[in-house]
Protein backbone atom coordinates (compact mmCIF):
# COMPACT_ATOMS: atom_id res chain seq x y z
CA UNK A 1 0.00 0.00 0.00
CA UNK A 2 2.79 2.39 1.37
CA UNK A 3 4.35 1.43 -2.49
CA UNK A 4 1.61 2.40 -3.85
CA UNK A 5 1.23 6.11 -2.51
CA UNK A 6 5.32 6.78 -3.32
CA UNK A 7 4.27 5.80 -6.67
CA UNK A 8 1.01 8.05 -6.74
CA UNK A 9 3.37 10.72 -5.32
CA UNK A 10 6.13 10.62 -7.40
CA UNK A 11 4.04 10.58 -10.32
CA UNK A 12 1.75 13.66 -9.63
CA UNK A 13 5.23 15.10 -8.66
CA UNK A 14 6.56 14.32 -12.29
CA UNK A 15 3.40 15.81 -13.91
CA UNK A 16 3.92 19.09 -11.97
CA UNK A 17 7.30 19.15 -12.86
CA UNK A 18 6.73 18.85 -16.14
CA UNK A 19 3.76 21.61 -16.25
CA UNK A 20 6.05 23.91 -14.55
CA UNK A 21 8.85 23.64 -17.24
CA UNK A 22 6.54 24.34 -20.22
CA UNK A 23 4.86 27.06 -17.86
CA UNK A 24 8.78 28.88 -17.70
CA UNK A 25 9.72 27.65 -21.29
CA UNK A 26 6.41 29.78 -22.02
CA UNK A 27 7.06 32.82 -20.04
CA UNK A 28 10.69 33.14 -21.81
CA UNK A 29 9.39 32.84 -24.85
CA UNK A 30 7.07 35.82 -24.25
CA UNK A 31 9.39 38.02 -23.13
CA UNK A 32 12.04 37.13 -25.70
CA UNK A 33 9.63 38.12 -28.09
CA UNK A 34 8.51 41.25 -26.78
CA UNK A 35 12.30 41.78 -25.83
CA UNK A 36 13.98 45.35 -27.01
CA UNK A 37 17.22 43.74 -25.99
CA UNK A 38 17.71 39.86 -25.29
CA UNK A 39 21.16 39.21 -24.37
CA UNK A 40 23.11 35.35 -23.92
CA UNK A 41 25.39 34.80 -21.82
CA UNK A 42 27.33 31.52 -22.45
CA UNK A 43 30.02 28.98 -20.22
CA UNK A 44 31.38 25.53 -20.75
CA UNK A 45 28.03 23.90 -20.40
CA UNK A 46 26.51 24.85 -23.76
CA UNK A 47 29.71 23.29 -25.90
CA UNK A 48 29.71 20.12 -23.79
CA UNK A 49 27.36 19.29 -25.92
CA UNK A 50 29.41 19.40 -28.82
CA UNK A 51 31.77 17.09 -27.56
CA UNK A 52 33.88 19.90 -25.91
CA UNK A 53 35.22 18.64 -22.25
CA UNK A 54 35.59 21.26 -20.05
CA UNK A 55 39.23 20.96 -19.30
CA UNK A 56 39.29 21.93 -16.04
CA UNK A 57 37.13 20.47 -14.16
CA UNK A 58 38.23 16.78 -12.25
CA UNK A 59 39.39 14.57 -14.90
CA UNK A 60 39.39 17.14 -17.62
CA UNK A 61 42.41 17.60 -19.96
CA UNK A 62 43.68 20.58 -18.27
CA UNK A 63 43.59 19.00 -14.63
CA UNK A 64 47.00 16.72 -15.96
CA UNK A 65 48.77 20.29 -16.20
CA UNK A 66 49.74 22.78 -13.81
CA UNK A 67 48.18 26.08 -14.72
CA UNK A 68 50.55 28.54 -16.30
CA UNK A 69 50.24 32.02 -14.90
CA UNK A 70 50.15 35.26 -17.01
CA UNK A 71 53.20 36.35 -15.38
CA UNK A 72 55.39 33.28 -14.92
CA UNK A 73 54.28 32.90 -18.69
CA UNK A 74 56.43 36.44 -19.51
CA UNK A 75 59.59 35.33 -17.22
CA UNK A 76 60.18 31.47 -17.74
CA UNK A 77 60.98 29.57 -20.58
CA UNK A 78 59.48 25.72 -18.82
CA UNK A 79 56.36 27.74 -18.06
CA UNK A 80 56.25 28.66 -21.82
CA UNK A 81 57.01 25.05 -22.71
CA UNK A 82 54.43 23.93 -19.92
CA UNK A 83 51.91 26.34 -21.44
CA UNK A 84 51.94 25.35 -25.19
CA UNK A 85 51.67 21.50 -24.18
CA UNK A 86 49.20 21.86 -22.88
CA UNK A 87 46.73 24.18 -24.97
CA UNK A 88 48.36 21.68 -27.57
CA UNK A 89 46.08 19.22 -25.70
CA UNK A 90 42.90 21.73 -25.47
CA UNK A 91 42.86 22.37 -28.83
CA UNK A 92 43.36 18.84 -30.31
CA UNK A 93 39.90 17.77 -28.37
CA UNK A 94 38.06 20.92 -29.85
CA UNK A 95 39.66 21.64 -33.50
CA UNK A 96 37.06 19.23 -34.83
CA UNK A 97 33.95 20.23 -32.72
CA UNK A 98 31.07 21.58 -34.54
CA UNK A 99 28.27 23.63 -33.13
CA UNK A 100 25.41 22.18 -31.84
CA UNK A 101 21.58 22.74 -31.68
CA UNK A 102 22.03 25.26 -28.71
CA UNK A 103 24.51 26.87 -30.63
CA UNK A 104 22.49 27.11 -33.92
CA UNK A 105 19.13 28.68 -31.68
CA UNK A 106 21.16 31.65 -30.17
CA UNK A 107 22.39 32.25 -34.07
CA UNK A 108 18.82 31.99 -36.01
CA UNK A 109 17.46 34.46 -32.69
CA UNK A 110 20.10 36.86 -33.79
CA UNK A 111 18.95 36.23 -37.62
CA UNK A 112 15.50 37.14 -36.08
CA UNK A 113 15.89 40.28 -34.33
CA UNK A 114 15.39 38.47 -30.79
CA UNK A 115 18.97 38.58 -29.79
CA UNK A 116 21.04 42.08 -29.24
CA UNK A 117 24.17 39.46 -28.93
CA UNK A 118 26.12 36.89 -27.04
CA UNK A 119 28.33 37.37 -24.37
CA UNK A 120 30.67 34.36 -23.72
CA UNK A 121 33.15 33.14 -21.71
CA UNK A 122 33.91 30.09 -24.04
CA UNK A 123 37.10 30.22 -26.48
CA UNK A 124 36.29 27.77 -29.03
CA UNK A 125 34.53 30.06 -31.88
CA UNK A 126 31.37 28.14 -31.65
CA UNK A 127 29.12 30.74 -31.91
CA UNK A 128 30.84 32.36 -34.81
CA UNK A 129 30.73 28.94 -36.99
CA UNK A 130 27.19 28.65 -36.00
CA UNK A 131 26.70 31.72 -37.64
CA UNK A 132 26.78 34.75 -34.58
CA UNK A 133 27.86 37.28 -35.53
CA UNK A 134 27.93 39.74 -32.47
CA UNK A 135 29.72 37.77 -29.88
CA UNK A 136 32.34 39.38 -26.99
CA UNK A 137 34.70 36.94 -25.95
CA UNK A 138 35.44 37.56 -22.69
CA UNK A 139 38.03 34.70 -22.33
CA UNK A 140 39.79 35.25 -26.00
CA UNK A 141 39.45 33.15 -28.97
CA UNK A 142 41.56 29.84 -29.25
CA UNK A 143 41.76 29.62 -32.94
CA UNK A 144 43.98 32.31 -32.99
CA UNK A 145 47.38 32.70 -31.79
CA UNK A 146 49.02 36.31 -31.58
CA UNK A 147 51.91 37.53 -31.00
CA UNK A 148 52.57 39.26 -27.30
CA UNK A 149 54.89 42.15 -29.01
CA UNK A 150 53.67 43.09 -32.21
CA UNK A 151 49.80 42.20 -31.96
CA UNK A 152 50.09 40.45 -35.24
CA UNK A 153 47.71 37.13 -35.46
CA UNK A 154 47.87 33.75 -37.67
CA UNK A 155 44.98 31.05 -37.77
CA UNK A 156 46.01 28.33 -35.02
CA UNK A 157 46.37 25.36 -36.59
CA UNK A 158 49.32 26.65 -38.89
CA UNK A 159 51.19 27.51 -35.30
CA UNK A 160 50.37 24.52 -34.04
CA UNK A 161 51.34 22.45 -36.97
CA UNK A 162 54.87 24.40 -36.83
CA UNK A 163 55.10 23.56 -32.76
CA UNK A 164 54.34 19.84 -34.29
CA UNK A 165 57.41 19.34 -36.00
CA UNK A 166 59.81 21.56 -33.39
CA UNK A 167 58.64 21.18 -30.56
CA UNK A 168 59.87 25.06 -29.68
CA UNK A 169 57.71 27.43 -28.18
CA UNK A 170 56.24 29.34 -31.32
CA UNK A 171 58.08 32.64 -31.69
CA UNK A 172 56.96 35.46 -34.21
CA UNK A 173 58.74 35.07 -37.08
CA UNK A 174 58.42 39.10 -37.77
CA UNK A 175 59.51 40.50 -34.67
CA UNK A 176 61.00 37.37 -32.37
CA UNK A 177 58.47 37.62 -29.77
CA UNK A 178 56.57 35.11 -28.20
CA UNK A 179 53.51 33.62 -29.49
CA UNK A 180 50.55 32.81 -27.43
CA UNK A 181 47.28 31.44 -28.26
CA UNK A 182 44.80 34.12 -27.79
CA UNK A 183 42.89 33.39 -25.09
CA UNK A 184 42.85 35.46 -21.44
CA UNK A 185 45.05 33.36 -18.77
CA UNK A 186 44.96 33.44 -15.55
CA UNK A 187 46.36 36.62 -14.33
CA UNK A 188 45.84 38.03 -17.40
CA UNK A 189 43.38 40.85 -17.46
CA UNK A 190 40.26 40.84 -19.32
CA UNK A 191 40.05 43.02 -23.30
CA UNK A 192 39.27 45.83 -21.19
CA UNK A 193 36.61 47.42 -24.75
CA UNK A 194 35.20 43.42 -24.58
CA UNK A 195 34.35 43.83 -21.02
CA UNK A 196 32.93 47.17 -21.43
CA UNK A 197 30.79 46.61 -24.47
CA UNK A 198 29.36 43.46 -22.16
CA UNK A 199 28.62 45.36 -19.27
CA UNK A 200 26.71 47.47 -21.52
CA UNK A 201 24.72 44.91 -23.29
CA UNK A 202 23.86 43.78 -19.43
CA UNK A 203 22.74 47.14 -18.05
CA UNK A 204 20.54 47.75 -21.61
CA UNK A 205 19.08 44.20 -21.74
CA UNK A 206 15.87 43.13 -20.71
CA UNK A 207 15.73 39.49 -21.05
CA UNK A 208 19.18 37.73 -19.69
CA UNK A 209 20.06 34.37 -20.40
CA UNK A 210 22.56 32.70 -18.59
CA UNK A 211 23.41 29.84 -20.33
CA UNK A 212 25.82 26.70 -19.22
CA UNK A 213 27.77 28.76 -17.21
CA UNK A 214 28.75 27.49 -13.15
CA UNK A 215 28.81 32.28 -12.69
CA UNK A 216 31.98 31.20 -10.69
CA UNK A 217 34.59 32.73 -12.58
CA UNK A 218 35.24 36.49 -12.00
CA UNK A 219 34.87 39.11 -13.45
CA UNK A 220 32.87 37.36 -16.22
CA UNK A 221 30.06 36.54 -13.59
CA UNK A 222 29.15 39.60 -12.40
CA UNK A 223 27.99 40.13 -15.75
CA UNK A 224 24.51 39.09 -15.01
CA UNK A 225 24.44 39.91 -11.76
CA UNK A 226 24.09 43.77 -13.35
CA UNK A 227 21.65 42.62 -15.57
CA UNK A 228 19.52 41.41 -12.81
CA UNK A 229 20.04 44.43 -10.85
CA UNK A 230 18.70 46.51 -13.62
CA UNK A 231 15.87 44.86 -14.33
CA UNK A 232 16.54 42.24 -17.04
CA UNK A 233 14.31 38.92 -16.46
CA UNK A 234 17.40 36.36 -16.01
CA UNK A 235 17.16 33.16 -16.96
CA UNK A 236 19.78 30.83 -15.97
CA UNK A 237 20.30 27.37 -18.14
CA UNK A 238 23.04 25.22 -16.19
CA UNK A 239 23.14 21.49 -15.27
CA UNK A 240 24.33 22.07 -11.25
CA UNK A 241 23.30 24.90 -9.52
CA UNK A 242 24.92 28.52 -9.02
CA UNK A 243 25.26 31.13 -6.69
CA UNK A 244 22.87 33.59 -8.61
CA UNK A 245 20.31 30.86 -8.89
CA UNK A 246 18.57 32.67 -6.16
CA UNK A 247 18.41 36.36 -8.02
CA UNK A 248 17.21 34.44 -11.40
CA UNK A 249 13.49 34.77 -12.57
CA UNK A 250 13.92 31.79 -14.30
CA UNK A 251 16.06 28.23 -13.22
CA UNK A 252 16.11 25.48 -15.51
CA UNK A 253 18.47 22.73 -15.23
CA UNK A 254 18.15 20.56 -18.05
CA UNK A 255 20.58 19.71 -21.37
CA UNK A 256 21.06 23.25 -22.82
CA UNK A 257 20.12 22.34 -26.79
CA UNK A 258 16.76 20.81 -26.00
CA UNK A 259 15.60 23.24 -23.97
CA UNK A 260 16.51 26.02 -26.32
CA UNK A 261 15.03 24.22 -29.29
CA UNK A 262 11.56 24.13 -26.81
CA UNK A 263 11.68 27.79 -26.13
CA UNK A 264 11.95 28.61 -30.30
CA UNK A 265 9.28 26.10 -30.61
CA UNK A 266 6.81 27.90 -28.53
CA UNK A 267 8.47 31.41 -29.56
CA UNK A 268 6.77 30.23 -33.34
CA UNK A 269 3.83 28.85 -32.02
CA UNK A 270 3.50 32.63 -29.97
CA UNK A 271 4.20 34.37 -33.48
CA UNK A 272 1.74 32.73 -35.40
CA UNK A 273 -0.89 33.35 -32.78
CA UNK A 274 -0.40 36.90 -33.25
CA UNK A 275 2.73 37.51 -30.68
CA UNK A 276 5.29 39.41 -32.24
ZN1 LIG B 1 55.65 39.92 -33.46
Amino acid sequence: MQHHMHACVAAVSASDTIRRMQKAIKTIAERLAAAKSGVAFTGAGISTESGIPDFRSPGGIWSKFKMVYFDDFLARHEARVDYWRMHKAGFEAFAAAGPNKGHEVLAKWEREGRLAGIITQNIDGLHQAAGSRRVQQLHGTARVVSCLSCGREWPSPAIYQQYENDDNVPVCEHCGGWLKPATISFGQALPEEVFECSCAWADESDVFLAIGSSLVVQPAAMIPVRAARRGALLVIINRDPTPCDDMADIVLRKPIGETLASIDVALDAYRSAGGS
